[in-house]
């Protein structure tokens, strides 16, 4: 069962062709992450997605529904779904937990309140109006709105921009739990951490088109890519690149008589190879 289908989606904004031919299946239950550069199409598909912007041509379904459908069931969808947006309106006259008191009336099945304040860390600022609140302390209260719906399928478009580190982390084990509850999960991000933390596949998009989709560890071969070993010798730092470091590790075990000086084995990052894909996109 698949929570998300999208086959040949195309948006252009006047001759910005935003969204060129994407196709596109997220699992029920699955988190994905949408990685790309500024302006590579993200937002637009996402807000294709959430049924906030029509799609020039494509077949979408979202919980088995065109997301931009209008009509009765279109109120029976979105009570289905939640979302974080990029960037919020204001409602600054209003404190954390009016504000998502408020939100909860929407929605047939809400969360507990105090319940999803605890989860994004805003206990303390509960009783405080939204415009005393520091840039990460709002896009908690973001998340928040987005999550007492109890949605079967949450949509964050660059959620855990501005938090600090310790925000992040938690915000993390939070997505950990709405995983573990079964809820299927959209992201967009830059931070590459974020995507290997937390999704089950990630998509590579850039300049509207799907460059490569696969799991954070496979991407763009990953997993089978070389070794870099690197060591010193007397003052001479030394690499080698390698399909087998074992053997080369073991090389320099018998050449040093034991302890190799300064040793590191590393693969390329999940951003090495992100970058490298842009890269060649762009050639
Ligand atoms: P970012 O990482 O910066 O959020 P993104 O991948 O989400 O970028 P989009 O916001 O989808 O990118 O933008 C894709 C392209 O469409 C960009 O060239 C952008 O300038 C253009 N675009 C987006 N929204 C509009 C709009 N309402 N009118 C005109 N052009 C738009």
């Amino acid at each position: 069962m698949n929570a998300i289908e999208v086959l040949g989606l195309k948006k252009s904004y006047g001759a910005v062709h935003a969204v060129r031919d994407i196709d596109l299946t997220i699992k029920t239950g699955e988190i994905f992450a949408l990685l790309g550069p500024n302006g590579a199409g993200k937002t637009t598909t996402v807000e294709i997605l959430e049924g906030f912007r029509a799609r020039d041509a494509g077949d979408v379904r979202v919980l088995g529904c065109d997301p931009y459908a209008q009509g009765s069931s279109a109120r029976e969808w979105r009570n289905r779904i939640g979302i974080v947006l990029q960037s919020t309106s204001d409602s600054g006259d209003l404190t954390v937990i009016e504000t998502i008191e408020h939100f909860s009336g929407y929605y047939s099945l809400p969360r507990n309140v105090e319940e999803v304040i605890n989860s994004v860390g805003l206990d303390e600022k509960a009783g405080s109006l939204i415009r005393t609140l520091s840039g990460g302390q709002r896009r908690r209260l973001d998340v928040a709105l987005g999550i007492i719906g109890n949605p079967e399928l949450l949509f964050l478009d660059e959620p855990t921009t501005g938090f600090d580190p310790e925000a992040r982390r938690a915000f993390w084990a939070l997505i950990e739990k709405l995983r573990g509850d079964g809820t299927t999960i959209l992201l967009t991000t830059h931070y590459l951490d974020e995507a290997e933390a937390l999704a089950d596949r990630v998509a590579v998009i850039n300049e509207g088109k799907i460059l490569a989709v696969s799991t954070p560890t496979e991407l763009g071969g990953r997993s089978t890519a070389k070794a870099l070993v690197t060591w010193r010798d007397g003052t001479e730092t030394k690499s080698e690149t390698t399909d087998n470091p074992t053997s080369v590790v073991n090389a320099l075990t018998t050449q040093f008589k034991g302890e190799i000086p300064e040793l590191t084995v590393t693969r390329p990052s999940l951003e090495d190879i992100y970058l490298r894909m842009i890269g060649i996109a762009h050639e």
